[in-house]
C-alpha cells in the first residue's frame, strides 16, 4: 500500500466520515480484522446479527409476518441456521409487489430508493437503509485491497455503463471525489479504436497500479494493447466485475497488463457479493454483511442462490432470490481467511445453456472453444430452442472451413448431436442497456 492510501484510509475518510456520524471507518477496520477470524468465529457473528434481523422481521415488517405466518413459523421455531433454511424464500415478483411492506413499521432512519435493470428478465426495485452503505461501502473497499486496488491506489475504470450527463456541481464534486482516491474512469460503452487509444494515452500519463472493469472492456483494450504493441507496466492487479470470467480473459490479461485478474461478483442489491483473494482459489464471501447459502444444500453441482443481508434495515431481504447459480468449495482457501468460499456463480438463471436432455452446459465452454478460433473478436451464443444454438460472431476474418468444422463439432461433442448450431456473422453484438455484455441467452420462457 502506498503511503497516499495509508493517510486516505488511516486518516482522511475516517475524519470524514465520522465529521458526518457514520459508521464507514468502523466497519472498514472490523471487517479487516473479521476476515482473518475462523470459519466458526464468523458463523456465530453471522448468526447474531441474523437473529437481530429475524427479530426485526417478526416484529416490525408486515410482508414477513405475513409470510412466514401463512408458512406456520414462529420466531422461536428458528433458533440456529439450520432452522434459517426452512423459511421459504423471497422472490424478486414478491419483492416489487410489497416494496413498502417489506420494510420495517416506524424506520425512520435515511433511506435510498435503488432500481436494477431487467437483465435477468424481471427489474427490481428497493431501498437501502444509510447504515447498509457503511457496511457495504467497506466490503467493497476490503475486496479490492485484497486485489491491490485500496482506496488511494491509483486506478483505471473502464466502465460498461454510459455516464449521463450529470449537472455542473455534481460533475465537480465527482471529479474532485475521484481525483481525491486517484481514480481515472472512462465510460466504455461505445467501443471503438479512438476511444482505447485516447484511454491508453491518459493511462499512460496518469501510471495506474490497478485496473477495474467490466469483462468485456477489460478483453477489448487488452486486444488493442496487444494488436498496438503498447504496455503499462506498473499494474499490479485487475479487478474484473459485472460479467463472468472466464479462463482465457485471465491470460489475455495477464499477457498484456502482466498482472493477474481478480473475479468479483457483486449486485446492485447487495454491492459487493464476494470477491477473490490472491489464491484465486474461489470467490470469498463477504460473511460479515451476508448470508450467502445455494438453494441446493449440496456442494457438488451448481444451485440458486439466495441472499440474505444483515445489515440492510430499510428494506429486509432474507433468503432473496438473486437469480444467480453457484456452489460452494469444500475446502477452505488457503490464504487462511474463514471466509466461506464460492467456487464459481454461473450467472444469471436466464443466461444458461442447456443440452436437449436438460443438463446445464457450462457458461466456460463457449469462450473456451472461441479462443481457438482466431478469426472470432467477439461473440455470443444464444439457445434459440432446445435443439438449436445460435452463435452471433464479429469477425476479423472471414471464418475458414476449418474454424466451421471445428465449432460445430465441438459443439455437438457438448450438447449432443442432436443440436443444430447456427453461425451468425454481425457488426456487433448488442450490449444491455446496464452496459453489460451478454455471453450467452438462455432459452426464454
Ligand atoms: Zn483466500
Amino acid at each position: 500500500m502506498t503511503a497516499y492510501s495509508r493517510l486516505l484510509e488511516g486518516a482522511l475518510i475516517p475524519l470524514y466520515y465520522r465529521a458526518r456520524g457514520r459508521a464507514y471507518p468502523l466497519r472498514r477496520s472490523f471487517l479487516e480484522s473479521s476476515q482473518w477470524w475462523s470459519s466458526r468465529q464468523i458463523s456465530d457473528f453471522q448468526w447474531q446479527e441474523a437473529s437481530l434481523l429475524l427479530d426485526l422481521a417478526f416484529e416490525k415488517v408486515p410482508y414477513y409476518q405475513e409470510k412466514y405466518k401463512a408458512a406456520g413459523i414462529r420466531r422461536e421455531d428458528i433458533r440456529s441456521i439450520g432452522d434459517f433454511r426452512q423459511l421459504p424464500p423471497l422472490s424478486r415478483e414478491e419483492l416489487n409487489e410489497n416494496r413498502e411492506r417489506l420494510r420495517p413499521v416506524g424506520h425512520t432512519g435515511k433511506v435510498f430508493a435503488h432500481a436494477t435493470g431487467g437483465s435477468s428478465g424481471v427489474p427490481a426495485r428497493f431501498y437501502v437503509g444509510m447504515g447498509s452503505y457503511d457496511w457495504r461501502s467497506a466490503a467493497t473497499a476490503r475486496a479490492y485491497a485484497w486485489a491491490g486496488a485500496a482506496t488511494g491506489e491509483k486506478t483505471l475504470y473502464l466502465w460498461g455503463a454510459p455516464i449521463g450527463t450529470p449537472s455542473a456541481f455534481k460533475r465537480t464534486k465527482t471529479d474532485l471525489y475521484r481525483l481525491m482516491r486517484r481514480e481515472l474512469v472512462f465510460s466504455t460503452f461505445l467501443q471503438t479504436a479512438e476511444l482505447w487509444q485516447r484511454i491508453y494515452e491518459s493511462a499512460h500519463g496518469f501510471r495506474p497500479t490497478a485496473v477495474v472493469g467490466y469483462v468485456s472492456s477489460l478483453e477489448q483494450f487488452c486486444h488493442f494493447l496487444i494488436d498496438h504493441n503498447l504496455r503499462l507496466n506498473e499494474i499490479n492487479g485487475v479487478i474484473a466485475a459485472a460479467e463472468p470470467v472466464f479462463a482465457p480473459t485471465r491470460e489475455l490479461v495477464a499477457r498484456a497488463l502482466g498482472a493477474p485478474l481478480f473475479n468479483t461478483y457483486g449486485s446492485r442489491e447487495f454491492m459487493s457479493i464476494g470477491a477473490e483473494c490472491d489464491r484465486h482459489e474461489g470467490l470469498h464471501v463477504h460473511a460479515e454483511n451476508l448470508i450467502v447459502e445455494t438453494e441446493a444444500d449440496t456442494n457438488q453441482s451448481p444451485s440458486e442462490l439466495l441472499i440474505t443481508d444483515l445489515h440492510n434495515d430499510g428494506m429486509l431481504f432474507i433468503r432473496y432470490r438473486i437469480g444467480d447459480v453457484g456452489w460452494f468449495s469444500d475446502a477452505p482457501c488457503s490464504c487462511g481467511r474463514g471466509l466461506p468460499l464460492l467456487k464459481n456463480v454461473e450467472g444469471r438463471t436466464l443466461e444458461l445453456l442447456r443440452a436437449p436432455d436438460g443438463r446445464i452446459v457450462p457458461g466456460e465452454l463457449i469462450p473456451h472453444l472461441m479462443k481457438d478460433i482466431k478469426e472470432v473478436r467477439e461473440f455470443q451464443a444464444e439457445q434459440k430452442r432446445l435443439d438449436l444454438i445460435v452463435i452471433s460472431v464479429v469477425l476479423s476474418g472471414s471464418l475458414s472451413e476449418h474454424s466451421q468444422t471445428l465449432l460445430r463439432s465441438e459443439l455437438a461433442k457438448a450438447f449432443g448431436a442432436g443440436v443444430h448450431v447456427e453461425i451468425l456473422p454481425v457488426e456487433s453484438i448488442p450490449r444491455r442497456q446496464s452496459g453489460k455484455r451478454q455471453v450467452t441467452i438462455g432459452l426464454q420462457a
